[in-house]
């Protein structure tokens, strides 16, 4: 670990001032991500501004939105009353992230935030486009079981390790955010970017700009929404492929569809045209296979991780027809 300065504050505006005037600084969440990091050499800030004492913690139900602060621990986030009934799929997300110690300590801000688990990204003796712009992408012919299948570029096909971030998805949410250029509220399908030929760019966020809460709005939509994960262990590990799914059925028919993927690209994947497939049609088997179909139209495997597109397509019509019951 390179030697770092360290500072504390309890103001959002000095935060996000000091982040903002120094490109080496980062903000300090739980560290849960930044500190492992840190430790690898993967990344090297010069100063940390611990946001912890910011008053981003709480979780509060508005007539129509439930705001999680930034600073919500994930554990607490997940066991919330307003979100289990408002958002199921995201207390579902949660509790299927990590383990309860980490999620103990992990915020919100931050799980939207961490970064790629890929092991070139994280072992610097590697190719890393995104570590390191221009040295290449090791993981294109290299050991790729768990990269993405969708989005990848030919400088990087990382996937998005963010479980939460997917179940946000099919519940519309909505990312808060205070900068250097004052506040912006950032739906959470324009929160994150591809790689293109810029992977070391993950979010739309500016240098400096914080987080200081996610929204979510309450609706018939986000309250029928469900989290399936499959991944190698049954707990304590991410995703391999995961859905999202949040269905409203109005006279039989379906009124509103919202599907999430994740595990299978780069930032956490909107399923739109496979929404739209859904939309007026009768829930049914027929229905989801076709929606699923159409959500891996342009999908590229890269040897190892071929396995990926026929599960993530079993993923959705189950969770759909999760949903749908
Ligand atoms: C062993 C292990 C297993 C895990 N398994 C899973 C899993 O299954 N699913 C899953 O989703 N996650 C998993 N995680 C990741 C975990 O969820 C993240 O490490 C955690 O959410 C990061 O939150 P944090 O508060 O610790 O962030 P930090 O480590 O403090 O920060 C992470 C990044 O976010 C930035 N940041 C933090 N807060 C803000 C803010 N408010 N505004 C702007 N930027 C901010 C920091 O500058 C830093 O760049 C796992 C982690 C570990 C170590």
């Amino acid at each position: 670990m390179r030697p770092f300065a360290y500072t504390r504050t309890a103001s959002s505006s000095a935060a996000v001032a000091t982040v903002t005037a120094d490109r080496d600084a980062k903000f300090l969440a739980g560290g849960t991500n930044l500190i492992d990091l840190m430790k690898d050499t993967v990344e090297a800030p010069a100063l940390l501004v611990d946001i912890n004492a910011l008053p981003f913690g709480d979780i509060v139900e508005h007539r129509t939105f439930v705001r999680i602060g930034a600073l919500a621990r994930m554990s607490d986030t997940a066991d919330h009353p307003a979100v289990v009934r408002i958002a199921p799929a995201v207390a579902e997300a949660l509790l299927a992230s990590a383990s309860p110690q980490l999620r103990n300590a992990a915020t919100i801000g931050g799980n939207l935030m961490q970064r790629t688990r890929c092991a070139y990204f994280r072992d610097v003796a590697t190719a890393c486009n995104k570590r390191e712009p221009g040295r290449g992408c090791a993981a294109i012919d290299g050991i790729n079981r768990q990269h993405a299948v969708l989005g990848g570029s030919r400088d990087c096909i990382c996937v998005h390790p963010s479980d939460m971030a997917v179940a946000l998805l099919a519940v519309d949410a909505i990312v808060r955010t205070r900068g250097p250029r004052g506040e912006r509220s950032i739906p959470i399908a324009a929160f994150h970017t591809l790689p293109g030929d810029t992977p070391q760019i993950e979010t739309v966020l500016e240098h400096g700009e914080l987080i200081v809460a996610v929204d979510i709005p309450i609706s018939r939509l986000a309250s029928t929404s469900t989290y399936v994960k499959v991944r190698d262990r049954a707990s304590y590990e991410f995703a391999l492929v995961s859905v999202g799914a949040a269905l409203s059925v109005r006279d039989g028919k379906i009124a509103d569809a919202r599907l999430g993927l994740g595990g299978i690209a780069p930032k956490p994947w909107r399923a739109l045209a496979s929404e739209r497939a859904l939309i007026g049609v009768a829930p049914s088997a027929a229905a989801f296979e076709r929606a699923a179909e159409i959500a891996v139209g342009g999908a590229r495997g890269y040897g190892h991780n071929d396995f990926k597109i026929p599960l993530v397509k079993r993923l959705i019509v189950k969770s759909l027809a999760s949903v749908a019951a």
